[in-house]
């Protein structure tokens, strides 16, 4: 695929015109939400929302800072682009059934470069039901810019914030912890190494499970439909983007409550355990300070462990605790250590 070589498959982007291009990257939209009511095409997008709250949120994309297309697939870059803002609706309890994207490219890129990207985004949008209803077009002095912005709607009507947690609430994760950090790790050394030697051939096979949570992530919305399905309604609820650390304490802090979590309840997969060994880091740390796992935290009431205990890909990690009490990891030789948000950027 070419983003910059002049190979012979390379069609210019100035040779389609704004229109154009849009019409072309557009043609094979599908509308599968019935509030969809106007896609692409009129000056607004139209929709008719079942429910009463509609849930909103935006991300940007830029090249360099939260993408590298030297180990980033441009389809994964359009894939993951609109899988992290459906975890935001996920983590409010909603699923999401538009979006819009906008994009600023410059002639480096190629039309079939954006035939990538849309082809990720379009993956997303089927397989996740939603609808690309609108978006931008402009161009840019070099690097690649994309925003995606997502509406949504809470289950039920019953959306839920990061200020709800109780004291004695249970704290739960869903899926595994750290494992996409481990995927940037391995992608990164890969890439030093290509630099160094261009002719290196990648060894990346055994690392398949890090690299997919590094480049594929999801958005869990099989767990909202799970709780849904089995009468839980958590307390409060956050997606994973910035490691378990930074937004456990995001969730104590607006319900202004403490907790304790229990390093041995962390769930790590033995892949991101044995990736985390070459590069001398513990994955207790990666769990906490590792980001981009898009996992989600919530906590639910005592009287939902019994349900909660049976749920597949849940694991309850600690329990919400009276705000003077601190916001405690407590270790298996039962020392307690003051949770802090370092974020994944400290880490790199
Ligand atoms: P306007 O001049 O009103 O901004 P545009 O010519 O930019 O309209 O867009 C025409 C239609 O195509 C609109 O429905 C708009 O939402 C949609 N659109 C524009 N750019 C994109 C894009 N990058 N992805 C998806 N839809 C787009
Ligand atoms: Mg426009």
């Amino acid at each position: 695929m070419s983003i910059e070589n002049n190979d012979s498959t390379r069609t210019e982007l100035n040779s389609l015109g704004e229109f154009g291009l849009i019409d072309h990257l557009t043609q094979s939209v599908n509308i599968f939400n019935k509030t969809t009511l106007k896609g692409i095409g009129d000056d607004a997008a139209v929709i008719c929302p079942e429910s009463n709250q509609v849930l909103i949120s935006t991300d940007l994309l830029i090249e360099g800072i939260h993408f590298d297309l030297t180990y980033m697939p441009l389809k994964h870059l359009g894939y993951k682009a609109c899988t992290v803002n459906f975890s935001d609706i996920a983590a409010m309890n909603g699923r999401p059934k538009q979006i819009t994207v906008s994009i600023a490219v410059s002639n480096r890129f190629s039309v079939e470069a954006l035939e990538e990207l849309y082809s990720g985004i379009h993956l997303a949008c089927e397989r996740y039901k939603v609808d690309l209803v609108g978006g931008d077009t402009a161009s840019s002095p070099g690097g690649l810019f994309i925003s995606v912005s997502v509406i949504g709607e809470p289950v039920d009507e019953k959306t839920v914030y990061r200020n709800g947690a109780n004291k004695n609430d249970l704290v739960c994760v869903s899926g595994d912890l750290g494992a996409a950090y481990a995927g940037l790790l391995t992608l990164e050394r890969e890439k030093a190494t290509y630099t160094a030697n261009p002719n290196a051939q990648p060894d990346l096979e055994s690392y398949d499970y890090v690299l997919e949570r590094q480049i594929k992530p999801e958005a869990r919305l099989d767990i909202i439909d799970l709780l849904h399905e089995n009468n839980i309604k958590p307390t409060s609820m956050i997606d994973i983007s910035d490691g378990l650390a930074s937004e456990i304490l995001h969730i104590c802090k607006q319900s202004d409550v403490g907790c304790e979590l229990y390093e041995d309840k962390l769930p790590i997969d033995y892949a991101t355990t044995r990736t985390l060994e070459e590069f001398k880091i513990l994955p207790t740390t990666a769990a906490l300070n590792g980001g981009e796992d898009y996992e989600l935290l919530f906590t639910v009431r005592q009287s939902d462990y019994e349900t909660i205990k049976t749920l597949k890909d849940i694991c309850v990690i600690g329990y919400i605790t009276d705000k003077e009490k601190g916001t405690l990891l407590i270790t298996p030789q039962n020392t307690s250590i003051e949770l802090k948000a370092q974020g994944w950027n400290h880490m790199r």
